[in-house]
């Protein structure tokens, strides 16, 4: 294992009924709250209603900046900025899935910020301060919600760039699975695959003797996989979503790289090049990728591909070599995949190779891409093309 410090200050709320819990967070009455919201789901399915009671009875001032798009765009965040500083917002409140909660984390650092807010979220300013911010998540997906992670899209620029701060963890995170009951199929599903995608690039890390975190991701990948497959024929089950919201939290919090170099990543760093091109779901985009970076990696070093598939997919290893082990573990999770009706293939999304050249370009916006395998431009290109 690596030396590592563990120490997430988010403070998690989590169950049924915890948005009672949000008045006392307040910290103090008669705050001016700025609460942020996406596109009115939350005013369909009544968390607007519960969570403005809430505030009413703290006696907040209550701003709201709606319409965050799902890969939330640069142009939003500026627009929330300009709002906290004209009204001068003691408190960000985040209500919906993790475009939201990305979207509040970029305004949050850009109000005391005196450059663009786009040097921060691109690795170049150095951010000393942020406004403090909460969430109640409505999406089990990215883990935003307890991690110190933001990605945000400059869609005049076709860029879409994951930064990071410690000052951007949230102060509290309010989760009840009963709000997650709204969440359609399609989305419960690119849900599933991106907290699996989270613990499955944690997994691809090269440290040695990290028993303890090998089998938590192996753990959480099996649960979900279990709960997930119930789940997109039984949507309104609270045990089910309950397993599936505590999953993605745990997957992208810290808890599955403790000791270890972090993980790959590579896959979401594509992904994201994608999503900055055509603006499909992340966890769409993940699905078509992630079996395609597997199987191109294993090709060069089948090692942990292999011990997925013994260990996640009970396959069995005898009178195989490794890359045939890690290959049919691989098609165990394209075939789970497709069995909960996650895209396959770019072409899903009407995605030819007239941008490749783009694609492979865009999917570079830190220097180097992935770590398992440290990845070049050709085979980016590669991944992209068995993609297709
Ligand atoms: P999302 O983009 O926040 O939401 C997707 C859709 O789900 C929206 O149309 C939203 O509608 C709807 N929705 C949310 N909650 C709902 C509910 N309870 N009932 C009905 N509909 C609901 O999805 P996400 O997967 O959570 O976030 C994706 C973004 O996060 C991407 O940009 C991705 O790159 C990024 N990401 C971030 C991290 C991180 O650590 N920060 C990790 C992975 C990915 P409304 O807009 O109407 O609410
Ligand atoms: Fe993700």
């Amino acid at each position: 294992m690596n030396s590592f410090l563990q120490h997430n200050p988010t403070r998690l709320w989590f169950g049924e009924g915890q948005i009672r819990q949000l008045s006392s967070e307040l910290g103090g009455i008669g705050k001016n709250v700025l609460i942020v919201y996406g596109g009115g789901s939350i005013k369909k399915n009544g968390v607007y209603d519960t969570v403005l009671n809430e505030l009413h009875k703290a006696d907040a001032h209550v701003f709201e900046l709606s319409g965050v798009e799902p890969n939330p765009r640069l142009t939003t965040v500026k627009a929330g900025i300009e709002l906290c500083r004209k009204e001068e917002i003691d408190l960000l409140l985040a209500v919906g899935g993790g475009s939201v909660i990305d979207c509040v984390k970029a305004i949050s650092i850009g109000v005391y910020y005196e450059g663009d807010v786009w040097d921060v979220i691109s690795r170049k300013g150095a951010p000393e301060r942020a406004l403090p911010f909460g969430t109640v998540l409505t999406l089990a997906a990215t883990g935003s919600e307890m991690n110190n992670i933001s990605v945000i899209t400059d869609w005049e620029k076709n860029e879409k760039r994951g930064w990071g701060s410690p000052l951007v963890f949230p102060q509290f995170s309010i989760l009840d699975p009963s709000y997650t009951y709204t969440v359609p199929r399609d989305q419960t599903v690119y849900g599933i695959v991106d907290i699996m995608s989270h613990a499955l690039e944690q997994y691809f890390h090269r440290t040695e003797n990290t028993p303890m975190i090998d089998r938590f991701i192996e753990s959480l990948l099996i649960t979900v996989m279990e709960a997930g497959k119930e789940l997109v024929q039984d949507l309104h089950n609270f045990k089910l979503r309950e397993t599936v919201m505590y999953a993605g939290t745990t997957a992208f919090n810290e808890t599955l790289s403790n000791g270890t170099d972090g993980g790959d990543w590579g896959s979401h760093q594509i992904e994201h090049a994608v999503s900055a091109i055509y603006d499909i779901p992340h966890g769409g985009g993940l699905a078509i990728l992630f079996p395609n970076w597997m199987s191109y990696c294993s090709e060069i070093d089948p090692s942990r591909m292999k011990k997925l598939a013994v260990n996640v997919f009970k396959i069995s290893p005898e009178g195989k070599s490794e890359l045939e082990t890690a290959k049919e573990g691989i098609a165990a999770l394209r075939s789970y995949w497709n069995s909960i009706g996650a895209p396959s293939r770019l072409a899903d999304y009407e995605i030819d190779d007239s941008k490749l050249d783009q694609l492979v370009e865009k999917s570079f916006m830190k220097d180097e891409v992935g770590t398992y395998k440290v990845l070049n431009k050709e085979d980016v290109r590669e991944i992209l093309l068995r993609s297709m």
